[in-house]
Formats: structure tokens, C-alpha cells, sequence
């Protein structure tokens, strides 16, 4: 296949350059201009020699689409593009990567180490599915660095990282936990979606393969569900093989809604994580806000990680009310411009309390462990514009002391 994104010029192009150029071929049906959406289940050939060496994988070209799609491959060539990869498989969602990523490389008798905040379904993986099968799993505090490397000297065959964490935005240092990895021949997985490839590039520091849900920011307006993994070849072979006889494929439908989202990745997080700055700020000066968690506070803990190992803080940010529930109760519908649902990395603003979203299954016990208060709200700021976002928040908050004190 031809793109035109070949060639180290290319590699030295923007990142707004790459979202809409990256992976994009040369040369469609009909001159297109568009990647075309090829909805075919298998492919036909009038040569019979031919038809083999495309099936043995000796000749280039397509046989069934669960092993493979033309519109699925442009989007893997993209991501490649944007988290300078060498190669990239993609699934039917974000937890089809990621289970698939760990079931390809762990098996009865190896370990894993991860910490506690690790996504939801990812979090299940760890403790209800991989014990099951003969793994064992270790999960650390997000942030103890120490307490990480401590776990991966005694044993550790997959190292599982995500950061920032979900909701409550903790900073892990990606090169620190690499390194303890290597030392004992740990391969090292990061779960992306949150930072997106423009603000972090966790190839570059060491990590093995990236997973991502592009379900969220790639794809962007949430519409379509899809995952990602990349890497290098002979680790992402590997991931391909396990999704050919799996089959949690990714539609050709879904693959060019979120090659179409990729394009505008640059533009909306730079609107986004502007806003997301702005409204953080105005958080910290908010007299019933309790606490503000975003990386690109000074007063974050792991501020000082997050400025060495991601160039911008990303668009989620999550804070705990005064009064708990009740205050979220009369906050949330308030706002004009927020969707009050699950998921994040949209166009639009979204609010959602933790207990309902994230960490819908776990009890409050197992919350309170977490650092989860039921008064935390986590906002997933969208592209409207700042002024209107900062204005809605303060007449929420106006609404709700009005409500307090009547
Ligand atoms: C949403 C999400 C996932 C799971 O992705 P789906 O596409 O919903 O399967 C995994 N990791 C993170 C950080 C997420 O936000």
C-alpha cells in the first residue's frame, strides 16, 4: 500500500499534520479523495497461485476481512503515524485491546504488576479474569513509586501502566518504571487514552506497546467504539494473530468514523485542554469545591512528572464537592452545556460522579480506599467555547447555594 505519509519529512511534520495526513494512501478507487470504507468479508481472485501466496501472507492483499480491511489497516497506519510506531492492530473497543493485549502475552503462572486505578474493565481483567486462568496479579498504590519497583523486582513478566489514572488524574512516571521493568525483562504496557499521542508518546519512553480506546479522544465525538495497540512488529504479530482467531475485529464502518474523528485530534485538544486549564483554575477558587485534581495545576503532587513526560495536561478533570452527593445532585443538572453520562474525550462537555461512571462497580468501601469520595464529579471538557463553559459552571454553583440557603 502507498501512503503519502512516507519518508522523514513526514516525520518531522506537526502533529496537526499527522492526524490528517498520517496513514492517509495514494491512489483510491475512483480517485477519492477519502479513505473509502470497503465492506467486504473476503476478497476475490481469478489466480489461484496468487489467491495462496496473498493467504500464506507471502504476497501483499486482503483474504477475509477478520484477518484484515483495507479501511481498518489505513486507521492502524495512522495510529502508527501519530505514536510513532512501527506497526498497530485494532479492535472492536478499547477493552477488546486491552484484554486481548494480556491474554496474548500472559499465561498460566506469570505475573503481572499494576497499580489500583487502572480503568474499570481493566481493573476486572486483573482481578476476576487473569486469576482464573493461572496469573497471578499484583496490584500497587497508583502513585508509590517505590512500592511499584519493589513488586516488579520479586516477579513480573507484564509491568501495566496508565496515566494520568482515571478519575482522579494520579501522575506515574512512565521512564522511572520502565527502567525497573527492563531490569528484570518485564514487558511494559500503557494503557494511552487519556493523555491521547499528542500530549504523550510512552514509545519514545521506553513502554513496549500502547493501548488505546478510541472510543474517546481519537475518534472524538462519541459515536463509535474501537481500540488500538501498537508497538513494535514482532510484539504486535503477536496481537494480530490472537485477534485473527478471537475475532473482536474492528467494523470498517467504525474505522473510518474514527479515522474522520483523528483528523481534528490537534485542533480539539488544544481548545480542550485550554478550557480544561481555565476551569481547573476557577475550581481552586470555588468556596464549595473541596479539591481539584488536574496534572496541570502546580498544586498537583506529580505536577512536576507531568511536565517531563507529557507536553499538555489533557481535557479531563475531576473534583470533590463540599456536601458530597446532595451537592452533586443539584450541580449536575444545572449545567446548560454538559451531557450527564459515562463516557469522555467527546465534542461536547461531559459531567459524570464517579459512583455512577468509572467506578460504577465498586462499592463504597472500595471507593473510599481508592480516594474516591462520592462528592467527585470528573468533567470531560469539550470544544465549546471557554467563557461559556467557566459561565455555566458558575451559575451551577450559584443555583446551588441559592438551594442551600432557601
Ligand atoms: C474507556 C476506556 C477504556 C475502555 O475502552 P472502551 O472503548 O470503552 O472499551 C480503557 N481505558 C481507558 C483509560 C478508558 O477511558
Amino acid at each position: 500500500m502507498k501512503h503519502r505519509s512516507i519518508g522523514s519529512e513526514f516525520d518531522k511534520a506537526g502533529a496537526g499534520t499527522k492526524t490528517v495526513w498520517g496513514g492517509e494512501q495514494v491512489n483510491h478507487p475512483y480517485n477519492a479523495t477519502q479513505v473509502p470504507i470497503v465492506a467486504s468479508a473476503a476478497h476475490s481472485y481469478d489466480d489461484v497461485d496468487h489467491w495462496y501466496n496473498v493467504a500464506l501472507g507471502d504476497a501483499s492483499g486482503f483474504i477475509y476481512s477478520r484477518m484484515g480491511n483495507p479501511t481498518v489497516e489505513a486507521l492502524e497506519a495512522k495510529l502508527c503515524a501519530l505514536e510513532d510506531a512501527q506497526s498497530a492492530v485494532a479492535f472492536s473497543s478499547g477493552m477488546a485491546a486491552i484484554s486481548s493485549v494480556l491474554y496474548t502475552f500472559l499465561s498460566n503462572g506469570k505475573r503481572v504488576v499494576s497499580t489500583k486505578d487502572s480503568y474499570g474493565g481493566t481493573n476486572k481483567i486483573f482481578e476476576e479474569f487473569l486469576p482464573r486462568m493461572g496469573v497471578s496479579v499484583y496490584l500497587c498504590e497508583t502513585a508509590d513509586h517505590e512500592a511499584i519497583e519493589r513488586e516488579i523486582v520479586r516477579g513480573c513478566d507484564v509491568l501495566y501502566l496508565e496515566t494520568p489514572t482515571n478519575p482522579t488524574l494520579k501522575i506515574i512516571d512512565i521512564k522511572r518504571l520502565v527502567k525497573a521493568a527492563q531490569s528484570v525483562g518485564a514487558l511494559v504496557i500503557a494503557d494511552n487514552t487519556f493523555a491521547t499521542p499528542l500530549n504523550q508518546q510512552p514509545l519514545s519512553l521506553g513502554v513496549d506497546l500502547v493501548v488505546h480506546s478510541a472510543t474517546k479522544f481519537l475518534s472524538g465525538h462519541g459515536d463509535v467504539l474501537g481500540g488500538l495497540v501498537c508497538g513494535r512488529e514482532a510484539l504486535i504479530s503477536q496481537v494480530r494473530h490472537y485477534r485473527e482467531i478471537n475475532g473482536a475485529t474492528l467494523d470498517p464502518f467504525a474505522a473510518y468514523m474514527i479515522i474522520r474523528g483523528i483528523k481534528t485530534l490537534a485542533l480539539r485538544i488544544r481548545q480542550q485542554q485550554a478550557s480544561a486549564q481555565m476551569i481547573a483554575e476557577f475550581l481552586l477558587t470555588e468556596p464549595l469545591v473541596a479539591s481539584v485534581n488536574y496534572p496541570g495545576l502546580p498544586e498537583h503532587p506529580n505536577h512536576p512528572i507531568a511536565c517531563e513526560q507529557m507536553t499538555g495536561f489533557g481535557a479531563i478533570v475531576s473534583f470533590v464537592v463540599h456536601g458530597g452527593m446532595d451537592t452533586v445532585k443539584v450541580l449536575l443538572p444545572q449545567l446548560q452545556y454538559a451531557h450527564c453520562a459515562g463516557n469522555l474525550g467527546a465534542v461536547e462537555t461531559i459531567y459524570g460522579p464517579a459512583r455512577t461512571t468509572s467506578h460504577v462497580e465498586n462499592t463504597l468501601e472500595e471507593r473510599l480506599a481508592l480516594g474516591i469520595s462520592e462528592g467527585l464529579v470528573r468533567i470531560s471538557v469539550g470544544i465549546e467555547e471557554t467563557d461559556d463553559l467557566l459561565n455555566d459552571l458558575k451559575q451551577a454553583f450559584a443555583a446551588v447555594r441559592r438551594q442551600q440557603q432557601g
